[in-house]
């Protein structure tokens, strides 16, 4: 059955379910605010690292364009570092399938073209304001709204919120791999108690592979150094001597430089969970999903990964539904997803518990460099976004 499908919004949420309901058959409207240009012109977004189960859905649905380009993640490296002392370096995390990050601006600029350019769909570059929506919702059988994590359509889900403040200062940049290099196949993770965290994920940007690096900045704490906004360079030179605290990765990348002048970004994320359904003034209602209805802290990469479980899991329940897509059915639909297994409840519980971990958690993993069941219990929690409970066990 062919259903008219509006969807606000050009990022991974809204772009995948796109691609997904042009494929089978559905007449997809999709309306960004930005262009193709505007992101590639524009600044990173993300670091994007999808794990491989999660990259299904791409493939699916013929948009996995930089499989033989991009560098193949299929290691893991979990530290652990005290006053510049390695307490725990493990680096045997082979992951259960290889993960992937390419650029957003790359990736949903193509995303965007493929899907203006097939069968069946349009896509309009305009904003779109509460009484526009309306009248989408008016004209379409189903507005899905993928709008990212700004704007305040859908209410505060305050049951399962658990902060009204970011719970980390976060900075990202683009780095050219130092040349020698051989550790493009590893996405890195180190822990500074007391300071925040730092990931360092193989990435794949204009200018070819480079490392995306994330550091995650306790609030007040010695790293928190970037609530000015600096500039690119500016951001870089302040990372490169927070570094000297994890000093295998200073070592690996003091010398290296950002990809582009665009290569860096810094701000805070107040995670939050909204109720997915926002009636209109006149009466109809329109699903959220992705950040737009569950945003955390990139601190677990879970973003990206969620909005890609919600685009297939939601793509398949319109394809299969033959009925009105009302309010119930909206709510029916979102639940599926957040309870079911690596949904939006684990990955929330998984990126909670980690901003906060409880001490005996670090503890465990201190005491576990010999014990790689442990260690790959935890990796594979962040991998599957499976098994939250299990951080919290003694
Ligand atoms: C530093 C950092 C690192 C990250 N690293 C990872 C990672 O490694 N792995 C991972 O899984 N996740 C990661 N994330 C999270 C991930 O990037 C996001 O969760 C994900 O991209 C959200 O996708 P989305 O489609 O829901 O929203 P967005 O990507 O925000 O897309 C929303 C789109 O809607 C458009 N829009 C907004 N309002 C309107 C409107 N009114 N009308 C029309 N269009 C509109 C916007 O322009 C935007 O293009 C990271 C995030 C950050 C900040």
């Amino acid at each position: 059955m062919t259903r008219s499908v509006a969807i606000v919004g050009g990022g991974v949420a809204g772009l995948l379910t796109g691609h997904l309901l042009q494929r089978d058959g559905h007449r997809v409207t999709l309306l960004s605010g930005q262009r193709p240009d505007d992101l590639r012109n524009g600044p990173i977004i993300s670091t994007q690292c999808v794990f491989g189960p999660r990259l299904r859905p791409e493939r699916g649905a013929g948009l996995a364009f930089w499989d033989d380009t991009a560098p193949v993640i299929a290691n893991g490296r979990l530290s652990i570092w005290l006053e510049e002392q390695c307490v725990l370096d493990w680096s045997d995390a082979l992951l259960d399938s290889p993960a992937q990050s390419v650029d957003h601006r790359m990736k949903l600029a193509t995303w965007m073209e493929a899907l203006g350019a097939a069968d069946g769909a349009t896509v309009h570059h305009r904003t779109v304001d509460r009484s526009a929506l309306d009248a989408l919702a008016a004209e379409h059988d189903l507005v899905l709204v993928t709008t990212g994590r700004g704007g305040g359509l859908f209410r505060r889900n305050d049951e399962l919120s658990q902060h009204t403040e970011p719970q980390r200062q976060i900075a990202a940049v683009y780095l050219r791999v130092p040349d020698g290099a051989d550790d493009i196949d590893t996405v890195r993770w180190s822990i500074v108690p007391g300071a925040g965290e730092l990931l360092v994920v193989p990435a794949l940007t204009f200018t070819g592979p480079c490392h995306a690096v994330v550091v995650e900045a306790l609030p007040g704490g010695p790293w928190d150094v970037w609530r000015d906004r600096p500039q690119a360079g500016e951001l870089w030179k302040r990372i490169r001597e927070l570094l000297r605290d994890v000093p295998r990765e200073h070592e690996a990348l003091a010398g290296t430089t950002l990809t582009d002048d665009r290569a860096a970004l810094s701000g805070a994320i107040t995670p939050v969970v909204r109720h997915p359904v926002a009636v209109l003034p006149s009466g109809r209602a329109v699903l959220g999903l992705g950040d737009a209805v569950v945003t955390n802290d990139p601190l677990t990469a879970s973003g990206a990964n969620s909005a890609v479980t919600a685009a297939a899991m939601h793509a398949a329940a319109i394809t299969e539904h033959t009925g009105a897509f009302d309010a119930e059915w909206m709510q029916r639909t979102h639940d599926a997803w957040w309870t079911a297994p690596g949904g939006g409840r684990d990955s929330t519980a998984i990126a909670n518990t980690l901003l906060n971990p409880p001490p005996q958690l670090l503890e465990r993993l201190m005491n576990s460099a010999n014990d790689h069941a442990t260690l790959r219990k935890f990796t594979g929690i962040i991998e599957t976004a499976e098994d939250p409970d299990w951080l919290l066990s003694t």
